[in-house]
């Protein structure tokens, strides 16, 4: 059976490097959205406690309450909490939208989004004011204000311009946490490409995907050394066979052997995550070309291996697909065995 390996020392080297930047590890937020970038969430939670991070970024409560164990702070980006869930002291609610304020439960601990440039969620600069005095009649707990970038992996001005307007929004909102008579507020917008850009980090804390998963790219001049991927998938053979010089593999015979050649199928296709535009185009780290089409449940290569490594780089994988690692890691499906080395 296809099978997922998690490489322990791999991601605790990545969070020290993650950590030299934050100068802490308690600023380290892990983010675990999407079953851990396809890592699996409870195995990438549990490694994180492990190794001492005490934060978490996910997208609904669902995941917050798979992993409440194992921090002391879970943010949840997107989802709102209803009135008969009982109140976790460890999950906060993120506001997304001005108009959502008055959906949230009384006594919500929340966070506030500000939309700085990217024009996806949060609310506008605009309306802070608005936001603070509608979470105050709502009787919200607000306890951070935070916004996230558009472009941090690219070099442009864009990073330094979305940073100018966050700082205004710190300025304007540490004056009305005064105003409404708030508690002290904490404020973040580096995810992974950002927080290397920081040469003093400074902030409450970052939102680490990517980095830690070690399959960040970035340009030549943003790059940082060291990262090493966490994640690798293999599959075993389900049958093999001889070819003749013009026989065919798979759905609409598209691999043709030029010469006779032994083909073996293995169990993993699109259905358990291979992106199925790699057919026909892609070879594995230790040569094994990929024929044919990607079917549902498996996957055809020239070579007659019992077991094989599809991949150990999701960023390798993610080229030959013309996609970006963070597709290729969460289209995995959570179904497939993980086991920790
Ligand atoms: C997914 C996400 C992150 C993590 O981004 P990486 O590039 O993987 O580090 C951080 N913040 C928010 C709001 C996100 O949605």
């Amino acid at each position: 059976m296809a099978y997922i390996t998690l490489n322990k020392n791999n991601f605790f080297n990545n969070l020290d490097i993650i950590a030299r930047f934050t100068k802490s590890v308690d600023k380290i937020a892990l983010v675990l959205k999407d079953n851990a970038y396809g890592h699996g969430l409870v195995e990438m939670a549990s490694l994180a406690s492990a190794y001492g991070v005490k934060k978490a970024v996910v997208q609904k409560t669902q995941e917050a309450k798979k992993i409440e164990q194992y921090f002391d702070y879970i943010l949840v980006l997107a989802d709102i909490p209803s009135a008969h869930e009982s109140p976790s002291g460890k999950i906060r609610y993120t506001i997304n939208d001005i108009n959502s304020i008055e959906k949230f439960p009384h006594a919500s601990l929340v966070e506030l989004k500000v939309d700085t440039g990217m024009h996806r969620n949060g609310i506008a600069v605009g309306e802070l004011q608005e936001a603070f005095s509608r979470i105050k009649e709502q009787g919200l707990v607000l306890e951070a204000v935070f916004t996230h970038h558009r472009s941090a992996d690219e070099l442009s001005s864009e990073w330094f311009w979305q940073n100018d307007i966050f700082k205004k929004v710190k300025e304007e909102a540490l004056k009305l946490a005064c105003g409404f008579g708030f508690g002290a507020l904490r404020f973040h917008s580096a995810n992974s490409a950002s927080l290397f850009r920081h040469t003093d980090f400074k902030e409450d804390m970052a939102r680490i995907g990517i980095a830690a998963y070690g399959c960040m790219t970035l340009p030549a001049s943003l790059h940082v050394e060291g990262f090493r991927p966490v994640l690798s998938v293999y599959a075993n053979k389900i049958s093999s066979r001889a070819l003749k010089a013009g026989q065919c593999v798979g759905y609409g015979g598209t691999f043709e052997a030029k010469e006779d050649c032994v083909v073996a199928n293995y169990d993993f296709g699109y259905g358990d995550g291979f992106l199925r535009i790699c057919s026909n185009k892609y070879t594995t780290s230790s040569g094994k070309e990929l024929i044919g089409r990607i079917s549902m449940d498996n996957s055809s290569f020239l070579c007659e291996d019992e077991e094989i490594l599809i991949f150990d780089d999701a960023s390798k994988l993610a080229e030959s697909a013309k996609t970006i690692s963070y597709e290729v890691l969460t289209s995995l499906k959570a179904d497939i065995k993980r086991e920790i080395l």
